[in-house]
């Protein structure tokens, strides 16, 4: 899919445009500039005649318009998605979805826009088709979120996997430098903790790798300059490859942390991702040492929780977990519910090691 490399990240410019198809059991993917185009007659394969698109507010909703791309297939834009998929915006989507008596919904967005609508496809049954925006990866996952008052549940569910999965580069040169850097380092923590997954296969941690090759090569120059169109390229790749590595390995304490603060203590979703994963990295190091020796060759540091935090700064992200909105006095709680269901982990946690973490990424 992407050229082989030796050791060490890689050249940014490496990744030209790029092309590729994956018929994947239960999930097409088009990735290539341009696909945008490829939406209307793919959703005819799909038997979508009534497409009912869900996307957030901001300025996602007008990187295309949905209009130009489905012409009369469209029946409804529903411009409510928000982070963290809360269950009433799930049930003001789903009856404006069963009311319009639309066939199949359209997710154009990041992955907040993802997540409403695998809600939408798990209720009604009717095929998901993601358009990403940002490097969430939620596309290429069966995983499905939402959150009501008692906290976030997530789970597992065919039913919540798009059937269709439309890259178009375009449509990511928009995305500024903050959430482009807080986004691709989301999709370096779902191919970290991959690589270390338990269950995780080789074709997984292969995946994995590839994507923290591409992730570290190609952020930097996102970052730098949003309109690269052969960093976004790469980037977009490493998403997707982080994605299909999420989908297939279990996470461990860096997602059941985010889970938590995101969750209970409404941190952003992304830029969380990004302050909690070097600590957990450093914690986790010993017990993981064959794909920390990968993860290190990967992003060029043998010390990859240090890597990680250049890679932070590099990219400008300098927020710790006080700044995005966690308290000290936070701190006991969130540990309680964190160490309550622990996630598989390849060092085992204790109550006493998630506060230490915390306090760490405070
Ligand atoms: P997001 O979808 O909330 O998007 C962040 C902001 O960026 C929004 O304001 C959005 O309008 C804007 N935006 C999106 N694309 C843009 C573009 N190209 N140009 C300009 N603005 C753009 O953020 P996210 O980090 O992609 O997704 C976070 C959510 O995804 C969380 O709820 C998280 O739990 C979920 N998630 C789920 C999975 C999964 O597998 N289920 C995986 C990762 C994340």
């Amino acid at each position: 899919m992407t050229t082989r490399h030796a050791s060490g990240p890689r050249d940014s410019g490496e990744a030209a445009p790029l092309s590729f198809r994956r018929d994947l059991p239960g999930t097409r993917v088009v990735f290539a500039p341009g696909a945008l185009r490829e939406l209307r007659p793919q959703l005819a394969h799909l038997g979508v005649r009534r497409a009912f698109v869900v996307t957030t507010g901001g300025r996602a909703a007008g990187l295309a318009s949905p209009r130009d791309v489905l012409g009369d297939a469209l029946v409804e834009v529903f411009g409510g998605a928000r982070e963290h998929v809360p269950v009433d915006t799930v049930s003001e989507a789903l009856g404006r979805f069963r009311a319009s008596r639309a066939d199949g919904c359209i997710a154009i967005g990041g992955g907040s826009a993802i997540g409403l609508g695998k809600a939408i496809a798990r209720a009604s049954g009717a095929p998901l088709v993601a358009v990403p925006t940002t490097y969430s990866g939620s596309e290429m996952t069966s995983i499905w979120g939402q959150t009501d008052a008692a906290g976030k549940r997530t789970g597992r569910d065919p039913a919540a996997k798009p059937r269709l999965v439309i890259y178009d580069v375009a449509l990511t040169l928009g995305l500024p430098a903050d959430l482009s850097a807080a986004s691709g380092m989301n999709a370096m923590a779902h191919a970290v903790e991959a690589m270390y997954a338990a269950n995780a296969t080789d074709g997984t941690r292969a995946m994995a790798e590839e994507a923290v090759h591409s992730l570290t090569a190609g952020l930097p120059a996102v970052v730098a300059m949003g309109s690269e169109l052969g960093a976004r390229t790469l980037v977009l790749v490493g998403a997707h490859l982080a994605g299909c590595a999420l989908d297939e390995a279990s996470m461990g304490l860096h997602h059941r942390i985010c889970h938590v603060l995101g969750g209970t203590f409404k941190l952003p979703h992304a830029r969380t991702h990004a302050a909690v994963l070097p600590h957990v990295v450093a914690f986790n190091a010993e017990s993981a040492a064959e794909a920390m020796r990968r993860l290190g060759d990967a992003i060029g540091n043998a010390d990859v929780a240090a890597g990680l935090a250049a890679l932070n700064r590099t990219l400008r992200i300098g927020a710790t977990l006080g700044e995005l909105g966690l308290r000290r006095t936070d701190v006991d709680r969130a540990a309680d519910e964190i160490a309550a269901a622990p996630y598989p982990n390849p060092r085992p946690v204790t109550r006493e090691d998630v506060r230490m973490v915390l306090s760490a990424a405070l």
